[in-house]
């Protein structure tokens, strides 16, 4: 399952890009079609499971769907109320997220703090407005906040609500909205009284469960610069230290890939590599002994990466950096799949700089950089050997100019082959 299958906009994926998620947790799977097509949700999640972007992203797209241009009024059109101020703020900096490429502005208001600044942001007019029930009230009751316009009403941790002593606000809240509003309703548990209250607004809602255990994961991802000659020992010491027992590593050649493996194998650790050059029934068996764990490390070139079936690997190592900035974001979806968190490393050397900067540029973030003691950088040794090397992957960037589209292995078949293959079929 992937964002772009649920029937999102291109604003609202790009914007879940940015976050680094490869992969809809089962909340956002199962609750963005259905409130897309303009269903009343009731759904059981807890903080956790991605809950948020499960209503965040159909919400905002509904909106900027039914009025793409910035509306010069403002009228709040979707109303989300959560139990405490720091799920208010949370959930408002989560819409400011998903919503960042969309005209449409939102706000956040609760107690607790001067109410002066929430009335002037108010009067600048939102779309969207988070808010805890009692300052929402108040603001009502001073003519702040009209909600006569409200599409969306969200109940986010109803249980919480009414375990807070929330529902008479509540109720209140529910008069002052319009008769017709697409409704969501999340909340942890379902006691009698959540029953109760659900049934009372919402419309034939689609009940959208997800198991406790099913929370979101996130790949942690980290650089650990180094010198080119270096990175091999590097990565043989972190799969020894951290006793790794299943490492997906992508190599930019084929030729890398083979003489990796087999400086592996040379270290005491089991390895296979993967790639266009070897016999579809070579990959199956290096595939199939890697899943069944009597192999600890495949090394993939991308192309053969991709069309991989494999499910939470724990560890994913970029040994090379890859040329095309989309690539990296596909290797670390190989990681922390299926509720399981994972972890992205990778090692760049010197030369490798340039590259790193167009990913975090793409990813619209700074990957954590640590230095392992007796593997340091060393720039002049990898200016020295990066001269030498007439950057075999740029062929590769020309042809690949649409990252979206499919990769076909066997359009690289006929061509002539590279330096390195030439190389590699030498050895
Ligand atoms: P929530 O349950 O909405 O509070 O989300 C819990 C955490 O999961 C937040 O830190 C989100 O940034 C993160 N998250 C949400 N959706 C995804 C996803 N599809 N992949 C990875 N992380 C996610």
């Amino acid at each position: 399952m992937s964002f772009e299958k649920l029937g999102l906009s291109a604003e609202l994926l790009r914007a879940v890009a940015d976050q680094g998620y490869t992969t809809p947790t089962p909340v956002q799977a199962n609750s963005i079609p259905v409130i897309l097509e303009g269903n009343d949700v009731l759904a059981g999640a807890q903080t956790g499971t991605g809950k948020t972007a499960g209503f965040t992203l159909p919400m905002l797209q509904l909106m900027h769907k039914s009025h793409p241009e910035r509306s010069r009024k403002h009228a709040v059109r979707a109303l989300v109320l959560t139990p405490t101020r720091e799920l208010a703020a949370q959930v408002a900096e989560s819409i400011a997220t998903y919503g960042k490429y969309l005209p449409l502005r939102s706000t956040v208001v609760f107690g607790g703090v001067g109410i002066n600044p929430q009335i002037q942001k108010l009067n600048r007019g939102v779309d969207i407005l988070v808010a805890t029930p009692g300052r929402l009230l108040d603001l009502i009751g001073q003519g702040k906040v009209d909600l006569g316009h409200v599409e969306f009403f969200v109940l986010d941790e109803a249980d919480r609500m009414l375990d807070m002593g929330f529902i008479h606000d509540i109720r209140k809240v529910l008069k002052l909205l319009p008769k017709k509003r697409q409704n969501l309703l999340f909340s942890a548990t379902f006691s009698e009284e959540i029953k109760q209250l659900a049934s009372g607004f919402l419309h034939s809602p689609v009940y959208v469960e997800v198991a406790r255990n099913e929370t979101a994961h996130q790949v942690t991802q980290m650089v650990h610069p180094v010198s080119r000659a270096k990175k091999r020992s590097l990565l043989s010491h972190l799969i020894k230290q951290g006793d790794w027992q299943q490492v997906l590593v992508f190599s930019k050649t084929k030729h890398g890939a083979n003489k990796l493996t087999l400086f592996l194998e040379g270290e005491g650790i089991s390895a296979v590599a993967i790639h266009g050059n070897k016999s579809q029934a070579a990959r199956t068996k290096a595939l199939a002994d890697f899943k069944a764990g009597s192999v600890r490390v495949m090394v993939a070139t991308d192309i053969a990466a991709r069309g991989l079936d494999i499910d939470s690997l724990p560890h994913v190592v970029n040994f090379d950096l890859p040329h095309v900035a989309e690539d990296y974001v596909h290797r670390i979806g190989r990681t922390g799949r299926a509720g399981n968190s994972g972890e992205s490393i990778s090692l760049v050397s010197g030369d490798e700089r340039k590259l790193l900067v167009g990913i975090e540029r793409l990813i619209k973030k700074s990957i954590a950089k640590v230095v392992v003691p007796g593997f340091e950088p060393n720039d002049v040794e990898d200016a020295a050997a990066a001269a030498k090397d007439p950057k075999p992957g740029q062929r590769q960037q020309q042809r690949r100019h649409d990252p979206s589209s499919p990769r076909k292995p066997h359009a690289t078949r006929n061509r002539r082959p590279g330096r390195n293959e030439r190389a590699a079929s030498k050895g």
